[in-house]
C-alpha cells in the first residue's frame, strides 16, 4: 500500500487527492492520497510523522514549498534553481530527498513548436513570487534572451535576478514595476503568476490591460497559470486578440504526473490524471 499525501495550508480546495487516486487505479496500485493541513508551525511534527507512518512520499504547498529544504537530504536541480520544492521521496533509510516539478510541468504545457519559438526571445512574466520562481527556470532553460519581470515587490523580483544571472549564461533580466499597462509590442511570451483573475476575490479582473494584450506580436503567446476558472478573463483578451492561450490546468496535470512518477517509478497515465482533473475543476 503505497502512502501519499499533500501538507500545507489551507489545502481543502487541493486537486491533487483526485488526480492521483485516479493514477493509482489506473496503474493498478493500492494506495491513498491525504490531505495533512500543516500549517508552518506544525512542519517539523508532521515530516516526523510522515518519516515514521510508512509514507512514500508528499507534495507541498504554500506556504512550505520553501520550509521544508532544511529537512532535505538531496535537492533536484530544478528545485536547487528555483529554491523551492514541491515533491518529497522518502526513501527505505527514511532519508527525505526534495523535487521541483512545477519548472518540468510549466514547460511542457508549452506545444513543442512553440517552445522552440521562444528561443532568443522576449519573454514577460507578471509576479515575482513562488510561481514565478519555477516560470522563469523555465523559461530561462528554453533560451529566452530576455526576461521581463513586474513585480510590485521590488526585493522579490531582484532575488529572481540574482538566480537566473547566477545560474544561466547570457540571460538579460529587466525588473519593472507592476502595471497593467506593460508594453508587450516585442514580447513572445507572456505569464500571469498572480492570483488575479482566479476564482474568488480576483474573479473576472485580469492582470494586464487590453491595450497592453493587443500590442503583443500576431504569434505571441498568452498563459495565466490559474486554473480556477480555466478561462481567465486575461485569456479572453488573448482569444480576442487571436493570440496562443495557455490554462494553467496542464501544468498542474504535468507537475502532478512527474511527481507520480518519482514516488512510482512508473510513467504516469497522464490521459486518466487530466480527465479527472478536468472534471472536477
Ligand atoms: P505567491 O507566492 O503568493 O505569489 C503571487 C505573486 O503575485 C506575488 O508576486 C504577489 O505580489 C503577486 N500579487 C498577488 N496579488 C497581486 C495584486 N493584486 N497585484 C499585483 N500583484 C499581486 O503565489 P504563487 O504560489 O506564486 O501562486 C501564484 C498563482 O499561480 C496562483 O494563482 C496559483 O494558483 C498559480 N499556480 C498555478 C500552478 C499550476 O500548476 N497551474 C502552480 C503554482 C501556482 P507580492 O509578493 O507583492 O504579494
Amino acid at each position: 500500500m503505497l502512502k501519499l499525501g499533500i501538507i500545507g495550508s489551507p489545502l481543502s480546495h487541493s486537486l491533487s487527492p483526485v488526480m492521483h487516486l485516479s493514477a493509482l487505479k489506473e496503474l493498478g496500485i493500492s494506495g491513498s492520497y491525504e490531505l495533512l493541513e500543516t500549517p508552518p508551525d506544525c512542519l517539523l511534527e508532521r515530516v516526523k510523522e510522515l518519516k515514521t507512518s510508512g509514507f512514500t512520499g508528499f507534495n507541498i504547498t504554500i506556504p512550505l514549498k520553501v520550509f521544508i529544504t532544511p529537512l532535505l537530504v538531496s535537492v533536484d536541480d530544478a528545485a536547487n534553481l528555483v529554491g523551492a520544492v514541491n515533491t518529497v521521496y522518502i526513501d527505505e533509510r527514511r532519508d527525505l530527498h526534495g523535487y521541483n516539478t512545477d519548472v518540468y510541468g510549466f514547460v511542457e504545457a508549452i506545444p513543442s513548436a512553440l517552445k522552440q519559438s521562444l528561443k532568443n526571445k522576449k519573454a514577460t512574466v507578471i509576479g515575482a513570487g513562488g510561481a514565478a520562481r519555477a516560470v522563469v527556470t523555465g523559461l530561462a532553460g528554453l533560451g529566452v534572451e530576455l526576461i521581463e519581470v513586474y513585480a510590485r515587490d521590488e526585493k522579490k523580483a531582484l532575488r529572481i535576478k540574482d538566480v537566473l544571472t547566477d545560474n544561466f549564461k547570457n540571460i538579460k533580466v529587466k525588473i519593472l514595476s507592476f502595471n497593467e499597462n506593460c508594453d508587450l509590442s516585442q514580447s513572445s511570451i507572456v505569464v500571469n503568476t498572480t492570483p488575479i483573475g482566479m476564482h474568488g476575490e480576483f474573479e473576472g479582473q485580469s492582470p494586464l490591460s487590453s491595450m497592453s494584450i493587443d500590442s503583443m506580436p500576431n504569434d505571441a503567446i498568452v498563459y495565466d497559470l490559474i486554473y480556477r476558472p480555466r478561462e481567465t478573463k486575461l485569456l479572453k483578451q488573448a482569444k480576442k486578440r487571436g493570440l496562443v492561450a495557455i490554462d494553467g490546468s496542464e501544468m498542474l496535470v504535468l507537475q502532478g504526473a512527474k511527481a507520480l512518477t518519482i514516488w512510482t517509478g512508473k510513467k504516469a497515465p497522464i490521459e486518466v490524471m487530466r480527465q479527472t482533473l478536468l472534471k472536477n475543476l
